[in-house]
């Protein structure tokens, strides 16, 4: 309902005139007064909320401008109903409602009129070759964007209507006692006619909601739980304020051969017997191509080799991790006389001395 209807006051009514015009109609309306009674209370909170905006010469002006939602505070969320009213409606220099809770008002305000709108946050999987390669990704978002049908100002030039609250006459009258008294309909400003409506679509709120597919940049050689920022494509603010940010976090799967450690990876490589003792060479798959692995005589379980610049590029500084091999000594199957017979005589000569203590 129109705040000014609500108290009852013209549109150009000074600050004074509205003090006095809510303090008479919260005396009648405070829950105090009217114990139990929901539509009473009800009714205060309407009043309170259209004071709370036409007492704030900025908030009044945004109203006048936008309607009720760009400068409306949402009494519902906020419990009065807990603290003392007493004082508040009674004598004529008592503090008002807006006295009482002028800090929290105050902090509502600067709330209310963001910077910009809210940053959005999505993840996205990604498998571990293709974080190491990067690329466009595509992305679908529910995000709050500009209402299309009013572009994003809440309201519509509609056909001239005549005003439904002074039937087109452009003054209201009401009677007290046998004096009739009349004045501009504070519902059309006197016009009898009305231009614009609430939009429609957006219910005045001047954003809707918007499914959304962007086209994202993965950076190559990003990590598991890395962030991408995506300026601007957050949810829009009102009143035309800029949009938040779109952050991507990336999921990505683990390898079955590779995992990583900053921009090194780290895999195992299983030798045979003889490689690991007569030395190797071995050629294993990294990421990006055959690496060869040098494999020392002598090469023990668990030691581990680094083949430089084979690892990720940083996303970072460009520069390049390493490849880090782990072996392990695998058996092959004996399964030939001819084997058995050489690993025997392997034994004779060389006992189990030094590998156990
Ligand atoms: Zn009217
Ligand atoms: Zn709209």
């Amino acid at each position: 309902m129109d705040f000014y209807i609500l108290l009852g006051v013209e549109r150009g009514a000074t600050l004074n005139d509205i003090k006095r015009a809510y303090k008479r109609l919260a005396r009648r309306y405070h829950p105090d007064i009217n114990p139990g009674d929901r539509v009473a209370a009800a009714q205060f909170r309407r009043i309170a909320e259209a004071y709370e905006t036409l007492s704030d010469p900025d908030r009044r002006r945004r109203y006048d401008v936008h309607g009720p939602t760009a400068a409306a505070v949402d009494a519902a969320t906020f419990g009065f109903e807990g603290f003392d009213f007493s004082v508040s409606v009674e004598g004529a220099a008592a503090p008002t409602f807006g006295d009482l809770f002028a800090d929290v008002f105050q902090q509502r305000a600067t709330a209310q009129r963001p910077e910009r709108g809210a940053d959005l946050h999505d993840t996205v999987d990604l498998s571990f070759d293709e974080a190491l390669a990067g690329g466009p990704r595509s992305v679908t978002i529910a995000r709050q964007v500009h209402c299309q049908a009013c572009r994003g100002r809440g309201r519509l030039a509609v056909a001239e209507t005549r005003c439904a609250h002074c039937q087109g006459s452009g003054v209201v009258k009401s009677t007290r006692g046998h004096m009739v008294f009349s004045k501009p309909c504070p519902h059309c400003s006197g016009r009898g006619r009305l231009g614009d409506a609430p939009c429609p679509v957006c219910g005045g709120r001047q954003l809707q909601m918007r499914s959304d597919t962007l086209v994202v940049n993965v950076p190559p050689g990003l990590a598991d739980g890395a962030r991408v920022r995506v300026p601007a494509k957050g949810h829009a603010g009102p009143n035309s304020a800029e949009p938040g940010d779109l952050y991507i976090t990336l999921r990505v799967a683990p390898h079955p051969v590779f995992s990583r450690e900053g921009d090194d990876l780290h895999m195992t490589l299983p030798v045979a017997v003889h490689e690991a003792a007569l030395g190797a060479r071995v050629e294993v798959a990294a990421p990006d191509g055959p690496a060869r692995v040098r494999v020392p005589p002598g090469t023990q379980t668990g030691q581990r080799f680094r083949v430089r610049g084979r690892g990720v590029v940083s996303a970072r500084d460009g520069r390049r991790g390493d490849l880090v091999v782990e072996i392990r000594i695998v058996l092959p199957p004996v399964l030939d006389e001819r084997s058995k017979e050489l690993l025997r005589e392997f034994g004779r000569i060389n006992g189990s001395d030094g590998i156990r203590e």
